[in-house]
């Protein structure tokens, strides 16, 4: 596994929020038989690691091209360019979605099927809002989230 570009990354369990870019129109599969659309533009995944390996394993995990699809969101970091990642120790995913609630939601019920709360844990990233506002949000009141550059790994070797 390529964990080199992760050596900042919280070695715990918390929530993350990746930034992923798509270039092209999108059409994803949400289960059931129903597909969605994205039109192209950056967009922002909620999601927490409180498995096995923490947050290194998983954002590394997110940072792979060459996986199989069992998430929602591996349609979107497979076609598209993961950007990177905040990591937010012992966060909550559902959390960073509220904190992020003033961003367009693009696809109903995307990454929360087992989520009560949530309509989506994808959200669009318009060009307008800067990536310390993003910041800010996430961080709320408590600590800043640990960005983590994605770059690096984005692409697997041959
Ligand atoms: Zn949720």
């Amino acid at each position: 596994m390529t964990v080199a570009a992760h050596t900042a990354c919280p070695p715990g369990p918390g929530a993350y929020v990746v930034a992923i870019a798509v270039a092209a129109p999108l059409a994803v599969r949400l289960g059931g038989g129903v597909s969605a659309r994205l039109r192209p533009g950056r967009y922002l995944y909620s999601g927490s690691a409180y498995g096995p390996g923490g947050l290194p394993a998983r954002l590394g995990r997110h940072f792979r091209k060459d996986k199989s699809i069992r998430w929602h969101v591996d349609q979107l970091t497979t076609a598209g360019e993961v950007r990177g990642a905040w990591a937010i120790p012992g966060g909550d995913e559902c959390e960073m979605v509220a904190r992020l609630g003033f961003l367009p939601l693009p696809i109903e019920g995307f990454g929360a099927s087992d989520c009560a709360h949530c309509r989506s844990h994808l959200l669009r990233w318009p060009s307008r809002v800067s990536a310390s506002a993003i910041r800010a949000a996430l961080a709320a009141d408590g600590e800043p989230p640990v960005w983590l550059r994605g770059s690096a790994t984005r692409r697997s070797p041959a």
